[in-house]
């Protein structure tokens, strides 16, 4: 067995393949072992046949592993495989989706820049920018998401970075990034989008002309709960620079997780499906109630950006919510009367999940913010997960009768 090995019939052949035998098979290199599973390589170091060959490879001279903060064989795998699903040239993962946006930050960010971020991303994005990325002379504001006009009022020149997640959570807002893209370009910046919501299944931020797309993957990549995780992808020349930072500094993804996110993307569309009709069926149903106010989802034809959603996803995602009557007691008393969802602010799992975004995840900004950001204290946001539809159903319907 040499380092030459050639696979050969061991792997297969992907050209002009589907997104779902991507999602199978990409990335995956058989070792001389012929092992059909994606091997696991729980090492921090890799050996060297001489003295020559270690200056060789630390040289950068001759392709091969050196040490697993920089390339780890069950890591690429899976950054091969999401790349493929992203349409993208390269991948980057890291051990948070957190330390995957400061990655992209920290390669696109200097002293003096400016950055325009949408006001509905995910808290610890807010926090990161606010009370660190400022600290070293980054200029940021907030912009409304869909206002597409609004982003391009909100330019200066030395404006770097748009950062988005579309759709927002936990309101479902939307932002057409395509045209969003031609603004970022017009003004020389680039556009981020964080895609965890809506996974590759349902939306491809690059393919609208987005520049970099960044995943949390512990959401729906994995599934089932288990893992952080992250990753960047994009073009191979914007990933240079991000790729230096987090093999540089170290917020390097563990084989392990890298092992249950490769499962996670095997059963990512038909997950994703059967999330996105139960939450689809929850959300007609949801209108429905008298007790409800008014309810979140863009799959809905009441939600305003209902036909960009048509236009730009493939389905409509798996987070509901709404507003019921009673304000903040009702909201209480409502999650209290379920009695299977968890209460719990993650999503993106088998287990559906029921959560108060005002008093949890939005609960550290002021009134004045939360109203800013449309969350009102009568909101629940529902995360469905992979149960019998009937059941979450049934368990709503507790909530609804102690309203
Ligand atoms: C959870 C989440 C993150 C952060 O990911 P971690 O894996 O928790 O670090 C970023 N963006 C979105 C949209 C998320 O839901």
């Amino acid at each position: 067995m040499t380092q030459e090995w050639d696979a050969g019939r061991l792997d297969s052949d992907l050209e002009g393949v589907g997104f779902d035998t991507l999602a199978v098979r990409a990335g995956q290199h058989r070792t001389p072992e012929g092992e059909h599973g994606e091997a696991m390589f729980f090492t921090s170091s890799y050996v060297f046949r001489t003295a020559a060959d270690a200056a060789a490879r630390f040289a950068g001279e001759v392709p091969g592993n050196v040490y697993s903060r920089y390339t780890n064989p069950t890591v690429r795998t899976f950054e091969e495989r999401l790349a493929a699903l992203e349409g993208a040239e390269q991948a980057v993962a890291t051990a948070s989706g957190m330390s995957a946006i400061m990655g992209v930050v920290m390669a696109f960010c200097s002293a003096g820049d400016h950055v325009l971020v949408s006001r509905s991303v995910f808290g610890s994005t807010i926090s990161l920018f606010e009370k660190y990325l400022k600290r070293f002379g980054v200029q940021v504001d907030y912009v409304e998401l869909s206002n597409v006009a609004g982003w391009g009022e909100a330019c200066k020149p030395n404006t770097k970075m748009f950062f988005v997640e579309s759709p927002s959570n936990p309101l479902a807002e939307l932002v057409d990034i395509a045209a969003l893209a031609e603004v970022a370009y017009a003004h020389g910046a680039k556009l981020v989008v964080d895609n965890c919501f809506c996974t590759p299944v349902l939306q491809k931020p690059l393919a609208l002309g987005a520049d970099i797309v960044v995943h949390s993957a512990t959401k729906f990549i994995d599934g089932q709960g288990r893992c952080l995780g992250g990753v960047v992808a994009g073009s191979a020349k914007l990933m240079a620079e991000i790729v230096g930072f987090v093999r540089t500094v170290g917020p390097t993804m563990s084989p392990f997780n890298a092992w249950v996110f490769l499962k996670g993307l095997e059963t990512l569309r038909i997950r994703m499906q059967a999330h996105c009709a139960s939450a689809q069926q929850l959300a007609e149903w949801l209108e429905q109630q008298p007790g409800i106010e008014k309810v979140h989802y863009a799959g809905l034809p009441s939600h305003p950006q209902h036909e960009l959603a048509k236009r730009q996803q493939r389905a409509f995602g798996a987070v509901v919510s709404f507003e019921v009557k009673g304000g903040k007691e009702g909201a209480w008393r409502f999650i209290d009367a379920t009695r299977l969802l968890s209460i719990t602010a993650n999503l993106g799992d088998s287990k559906s999940t029921i959560t108060h975004p005002s008093t949890t995840s939005h609960g550290r900004l002021s009134p004045e913010e939360r109203a800013a950001a449309g969350i009102r204290d009568s909101l629940i946001r529902v995360a469905v997960g992979l149960e019998e539809v009937q059941d979450i159903q049934a368990d709503l319907a507790r909530g609804l009768a102690a309203l």
